[in-house]
């Protein structure tokens, strides 16, 4: 029998597993290697091989690390029956950043408190290197083999065919695998959290106890994630924007933030910086109603299709809601006024403020709201325009995301089962979108049947400095809004044509986005967002506060964002002060300076100390601020 592996023909014998192949043609991985991979599909070292292209799945490889975390939660499951005899399995899948474990304890209640007992018994199952053993049943065995636990046999006569099961030891489990070859290959593991699940998500089944944890290849990367999770909980927005006085939050209007003086500059500052490259990129900025009638919203389809998650009111009996879009009012815009080919594509900016209905429970801080801004612009254009205009569109959000330093990956969302137009114009759309992911530089991945039912999209899905992903950026083409509205341009015959629409927005949400910077950058904005650049510190109040209120009147006229700390308290505090607000120039004025006509500095974060004369000073803070430098 032939097998290829690394572009090599290798000739060997017939029925050998996992393990002699890799003996055979890499020795080094026979026994690092958790898997093999053979036209596509996992299997256990163990297993035969059929011949064909073979490779290995590492512990480092992406799919090595769901393998690790996939066996450690069926090794999590088997100490927890050791522990807890009679516990209950539901679902315990392998997640981004680890696995999970749905677990009914009974009248048990498990907490952190209980994590210790809990690995110390997974780290003696994996010292025992128990190996983990395929088994195929028929659905009868299978529901005889789990007939103590409903929710597997409930999930048992779901499945069609034969039924994988995979034993280590006495823990048995329903599973399609594969699965790395014993437990010691499951070393640094270290679970994370409890929550409520209600089994299969649905509020009227049991609730179950949900096990967060997560497995690594080594004690490093293992380390240097558990790491990751501390800073992101010290970097948490909701904390950090309180201690910062950025937003707040208030039951009088729950999910709709209030932004403190200290927030609002950054809001500002982020509008200001959009509407500058907009006005680059020949937007034409407009602002529309928040409040609209019944009728623009049956117009539209909203009233039909999103009713639940918009609020209405009435006024001298007639219905209005308050939008939760802003599209159809760009739409009431574009038509005031009969355009011409020529014009196309006309770029319809808008920062708008939008409110949508969320679930009570669904809150959270400033990423899910209930009112929220959107950097939002309606682009009308000519067929033709498209692939162009799309392309603008990426270079656009390549620049902004960049100022932010937050890459990023994008998804083509296709057509989905519920769909309008003609099938010929969305294959088109798709594949004008591919080719503007191309022509840009851009790999994109494809999630079919996700496009809105109007017309395919790309998501932009950005990744901050923690390692998460968040979606914000949008393009979204559109034709039945421009439809609905009865939208024309008159082109070169002198015809009505109607025009098609792209939807975009870069940021997403203005609230949520400043929610991911405060995270991002720990609460330390660069120079240009921050709410105080420079903090003026006299070391002595009596010889030199005069010279403080020069370079603060200096500073200020310049347009600075500056704050003198008076020296009532010693300078150590003071200083520590700076750092804690997490000021980017904390500036120390002494004897030298008050002489010189000098400033001594020290940027948030660093130890050095800098004097320079005043006039660098600036100069060197209008260079950060221009060039949009972290400080
Ligand atoms: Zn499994
Ligand atoms: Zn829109």
């Amino acid at each position: 029998m032939k097998i290829v592996y690394s572009g090599k023909e290798f000739d060997v014998q017939e029925s050998i597993n996992g393990f002699e192949a890799a003996k055979l043609v890499d020795p080094e991985k026979k026994n690092k290697a958790l898997a093999f991979r053979q036209d596509g599909k996992l299997f256990d070292m163990n297993h035969v091989v059929n011949g064909g292209e073979i490779s290995f799945v590492m512990p480092e490889d992406p799919d090595g690390f769901e393998m690790l975390n996939h066996s450690c939660s069926h090794l999590m499951a088997q100490a927890l029956i050791h522990l807890y005899p009679g516990c209950l399995f539901g679902f315990g899948p392998a997640i981004e950043e680890g696995f999970y474990y749905d677990v009914d304890f009974g009248d048990r209640t498990i907490t952190e408190k209980d994590f210790p007992a809990i690995e110390a018994e997974m780290k003696k199952l994996s010292k025992e290197a128990i190996p983990y053993k395929r088994k195929e049943v028929s659905q009868e065995e299978a529901c005889e083999i789990f007939k103590a636990n409903h929710y597997k046999v409930e999930h048992i006569k779901e499945l069609e065919g034969t039924i994988s099961l995979y034993e280590q030891g006495d823990f048995v489990d329903l599973c399609r695998g594969a699965h790395v070859p014993n437990t010691s290959y499951l070393k640094h593991f270290k679970l994370l959290s409890v929550a409520g699940a209600y089994w299969r998500g649905d509020s009227k089944n049991k609730m179950l106890t949900r096990i967060y944890a997560t497995c690594y290849p080594t004690k490093e990367a293992l380390e240097e994630h558990l790491h990751i999770l501390e800073l992101r909980k010290q970097n948490d927005h909701r904390k950090l924007g309180k201690e910062l006085g950025l937003f707040m939050l208030s039951d009088y209007a729950p999910g709709m933030p209030f932004f403190l003086p200290k927030g609002q500059i950054v809001m500002n500052e982020l509008t200001s910086y959009w509407r500058k490259l907009h006005a680059r990129e020949n937007y034409k900025e407009i602002t529309t109603p928040t409040m609209m009638s019944r009728s623009l919203w049956e117009t539209s389809g909203h009233w039909d299709h999103y009713k639940d998650n918009m609020y209405t009111t009435k006024v001298d009996e007639t219905d209005y809601a308050i939008k939760p879009m802003n599209c159809p009012g760009a739409m009431l815009v574009y038509k005031n006024d009969i355009h011409s080919y020529r014009e196309l594509p006309l770029r319809l900016s808008e920062m708008g403020h939008v409110h949508r209905h969320e679930a009570s429970g669904a809150l959270n801080g400033l990423f899910r709201v209930r009112a929220f801004t959107q950097d939002d612009a309606h682009i009308l254009l000519r067929r033709d325009q498209i692939e162009s205009e799309v392309k603008n569109i990426m270079r656009i959000f390549d620049e902004v995301y960049n100022v932010f330093g937050l890459s990023y990956r994008i998804v083509l969302s296709t057509r989905p089962d519920d769909f309008i137009g003609e099938v010929s114009f969305w294959d088109e759309s798709e594949k004008i979108l591919a080719q503007a992911c191309k022509d840009s530089g851009h790999e994109y991945q494809i999630n079919p049947g996700d496009g809105a039912f109007y017309g395919p999209k790309l998501d932009f899905k950005l990744r901050d400095s923690m390692g998460r992903t968040w979606q914000c950026g949008t393009i979204q083409l559109d034709v039945n809004l421009p439809h609905r509205f009865g939208c024309f341009y008159i082109d070169e015959n002198g015809e009505h044509v109607e025009p098609v629409m792209l939807h975009r927005a870069g940021y997403g949400s203005l609230e949520r986005f400043i929610g991911i910077l405060i995270e991002n950058y720990g609460g330390a904005f660069p120079t240009w967002l921050a709410p105080v650049q420079v903090r003026l510190l006299p070391v002595n109040d009596a010889a030199h506060g005069e010279y403080a209120k020069k370079v603060y009147e200096d500073l200020r006229n310049e347009g600075f964002r500056v704050e003198i700390d008076e020296a009532t308290e010693k300078l150590g505090y003071r200083l520590r002060a700076a750092q804690v607000e997490k000021v980017p120039y904390t500036v120390v004025l002494g004897n030298n300076e008050a002489e010189s006509g000098s400033v001594t500095y020290r940027i948030y974060g660093q130890k050095d100390q800098i004097t320079v004369s005043l006039e660098e000073f600036k100069k060197l803070l209008h260079n950060a601020i221009d060039q949009k430098l972290r400080f």
